[in-house]
């Protein structure tokens, strides 16, 4: 049994990442934002899936205290720290005349510099014991770019860019260091990003989901939750214990063009 952190789970593919580790029945600490209630019941599910046990912290990601404290009370509390999934993150779409200077900091600080803090942090632990496996989720918008998502775009490049440079550091530590792409997800992320692309492009909501979103989605379908989770579930196991500084796209070959 391993424990695992999930950054941004109370939705969306964070709530499936730690669906499908508590399936395995592995101990789970859910971090991120919404109603009381809502993450009590996610709780609830999560242990009746046969997961070992399951706890939350409220840690917002823009700060750096509150991310060390998500750390330290999940070793305090399981011991360990053995799978770090770095997924909170949040969208924001404008062009960049108008790209609202405070947004910008908000998606660096959420989507990128989280996983710098939440590392450095973890990955001594890990080191010491020998094993840990750190999976950042980036987007295929960590490949390649689309217009009206600079910080976006930003951020995931730069996600890729310390996946490859902390796998090389904790190469020779049994700790492998992965980023996983994926395209479209019919999260509450991408709903959100409907109407303000519509805007952005002057489109019907329809438009933007078949003409923009999955244009260049070959298989002109949406990647599911289950499937990325499932991705990070094999990247945990001792099979992937060759696989590291990677990123790999599961968007239905976007980034085939
Ligand atoms: P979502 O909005 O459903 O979930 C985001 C999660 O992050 C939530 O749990 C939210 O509470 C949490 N979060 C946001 N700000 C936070 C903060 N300051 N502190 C702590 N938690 C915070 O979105 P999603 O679509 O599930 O996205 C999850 C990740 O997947 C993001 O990093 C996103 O960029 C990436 N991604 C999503 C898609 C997609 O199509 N949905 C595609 C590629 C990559």
């Amino acid at each position: 049994m391993k424990t695992v952190v999930v950054a941004g789970s109370t939705s969306g593919l964070g709530l499936g990442i730690a669906t499908a580790f508590a399936a395995k029945g592995h101990n789970v600490m859910l971090n991120g934002f919404g109603p009381a209630e809502e993450i009590e019941q996610a709780k609830q599910s999560l242990e009746d899936s046969g997961a070992g046990q399951v706890d939350y912290h409220g840690a917002d990601m823009t700060k750096p205290d509150e991310i060390a404290d998500l750390i330290t009370t999940t070793e305090k509390k399981f011991g360990a720290v053995d799978v770090l999934v770095n997924n909170a993150g949040i969208q924001y779409v404008a062009p960049v005349e108008e790209f609202p200077p405070e947004k910008w900091d908000a998606i660096i600080a959420i989507n990128m510099s989280s996983a710098f803090h939440t590392i450095r942090h973890a990955l001594p632990g890990m080191k010491e014991r020998g094993w840990g496996r750190i999976i950042n989720v980036a987007s295929a918008h960590g490949l390649v770019a689309s217009p009206y998502k600079s910080a976006y775009v930003t951020a995931k490049h730069g996600m890729i860019g310390l996946t490859k440079t902390i796998a090389l550091e904790a190469a020779e530590h049994g700790v492998t260091v992965n980023a996983v792409c994926p395209g479209y997800v019919l999260t509450p992320l991408v709903e959100k990003q409907i109407p303000d692309t519509a805007e952005a492009r002057g489109m019907t909501e329809e438009e933007v989901k078949r003409d923009v979103l999955l244009y260049a989605q070959a298989t002109k379908e949406f990647v599911t939750v289950e499937q990325l989770a499932a991705l990070c579930v094999f990247l945990s196991s001792d099979e992937a214990a060759q696989m590291t500084g990677t990123a790999l796209p599961v968007d239905g070959g976007w980034t085939a063009h």
